[in-house]
């Protein structure tokens, strides 16, 4: 699969934000970014003209995995009350004139129906959580209802993805960014389209220029995609099975447990493991991270998957033929997952003309192809603690697009950029921001 051939029209499609709109702000923007496994509340300093962002403060925290499962309210309310203090942290010493409204970006990593900037009906969820009282319902409006619950003024100016926060960040540092890409607990991609190449948008647009496309590509599918039986079980015993195909072969929520489900069916059909250990079938038990440290034990011995795998699994059976042949099922199950996202970051490079393959008149050679600079924001545990996944994803794009093509196509991790992004679209759409439309 080398091509993404759709993108999903019910993401977010926002307005592009540029640059200038953004650097003509000052002041102080806060942003609330939900994500997979954290959440993190920021503020972000601009110092408004050419001047970038002045200062930055994060807080990352967990979150509880009984509010994964809860109500909307309890979400809600444990995210407001870490906000408030934050913001009462941030705040205790300033003038109490500069505690005037305070803007907020939501950074919220779900798909949604986009129905303005600053407002989004939840569509379903993914990664885990099962809120059922929130599908369906308007995220902004349930976040506001918190913040007064706890007696925070913040206005929402604006409700993004977390692929749209990123790109936002990405190409306020460097113009040339055309894509985002989060490869974490969840994974999904969104890039700078033409306006008019929206087939869905012709005749609502008032403006021409570029627009940010969410791909939600976490769903796509195809029956090209290399699936096995462990990945027809996990997905069936999933919270939401025959959604998110795409994700569950490449995230970090998944591949762990991908590893373990491939390591059960080892014991059972063969003593190989000594008795099936009863901890293998706990799913989700091999969380990512320690199939990440079995992957890359370079001790000659292989001690870390040696104690994990009798640690965490409770594997008996653990010589080192043993222990060779899980770091072999590491390898493939992450080879596979990190080759795939190059194939989709390889699909909207297609889609963007910045392949190298010169557009469909070019007919061109390769070589004589002037490739552009093109950058690639990139975000998300997996590709950023996770050297092997890393390089198998930049081995594949080399093998894709030729080394000519791919040493102009940059990945630039930005650390925290769907956050700091979300921020700064917030003080783009701030109620006295200059581009004040949906
Ligand atoms: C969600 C996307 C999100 C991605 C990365 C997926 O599960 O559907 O909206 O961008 O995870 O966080
Ligand atoms: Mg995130």
């Amino acid at each position: 699969m080398t091509e993404i051939r759709y993108w999903n029209g019910e993401g977010c499609i926002g307005k592009l934000i540029s640059d200038v709109v953004v650097r003509s702000e000052i002041g102080t923007y806060y942003a609330l970014d939900l994500g997979g496994t954290n959440f993190r509340v920021l503020r972000v300093q601009l110092g408004g003209r050419r001047s970038s962002i002045l200062s930055q403060d994060v807080e990352r925290r967990p979150i509880p995995r009984h509010l994964m499962t809860s109500t909307s309210e309890d979400l809600f309310d444990f995210i407001a009350s870490t906000l408030k203090q934050f913001v009462e942290k941030e705040e205790s010493g300033s003038e109490p004139s500069s505690v005037r409204a305070r803007e907020l970006g939501l950074t919220f990593s779900f798909p949604v129906k986009q129905l303005s900037i600053r407002s989004g009906i939840l569509i379903k969820w993914t990664k885990g959580f099962a809120i059922e009282d929130m599908v369906g319902e308007e995220v902004v409006g349930l976040l506001e209802a918190a913040l007064i619950r706890r007696g925070l003024y913040m206005r929402v100016a604006v409700l993004v993805n977390d692929t749209a926060g990123t790109l936002a960040l990405g190409h306020y540092d460097d113009a040339d960014t055309v894509a985002a890409v989060i490869i974490g607990t969840g994974t999904n991609a969104c890039y700078l389209e033409r306006a008019d190449a929206i087939i869905k948008c012709q005749g609502l647009l008032t403006t021409s220029g570029c627009m940010v496309v969410n791909m939600e590509w976490g769903n796509f599918w195809s029956s090209h995609l290399p699936r096995t039986s462990y990945d027809i079980d996990l997905d069936l015993e999933s919270p939401n099975p025959n959604d998110q195909g795409f994700e569950k072969l490449i995230s970090g929520m998944y591949l762990g447990d991908i590893v373990r489900r491939v390591i059960l069916r080892m014991s059972q059909d063969s003593d190989i493991f000594g008795p099936v250990s009863s901890r293998l079938s706990i799913p989700f038990i091999l969380q990512t991270p320690l199939l990440a440290a079995m992957h890359e034990d370079d001790s000659p011995e292989l001690k870390e998957v040696d104690k994990i795998l009798k640690e965490t699994l409770e594997i008996s059976e653990v010589s080192l033929k043993v222990r060779k042949l899980v770091v072999r099922i590491c390898d493939v199950v992450t080879r596979r997952a990190a080759r795939l996202a190059a194939a989709g970051i390889v699909g909207i490079l297609k889609k963007i003309g910045r392949d190298g393959s010169g557009g469909i008149t070019g007919g061109r050679s390769r070589s004589d192809v002037k490739m552009r600079r093109t950058v690639v924001a990139i975000e998300g545990g997996l590709y950023t603690s996770y050297t092997m996944f890393r390089e198998y994803l930049h081995e594949a794009l080399n093998e894709i697009l030729g080394e000519d093509v791919a040493q102009h196509v940059i990945l630039k991790v930005t650390e925290d950029g769907s956050g700091i992004g979300g921020a700064l679209l917030a003080a783009a759409y701030s109620s006295g921001g200059v581009d004040n439309v949906q």
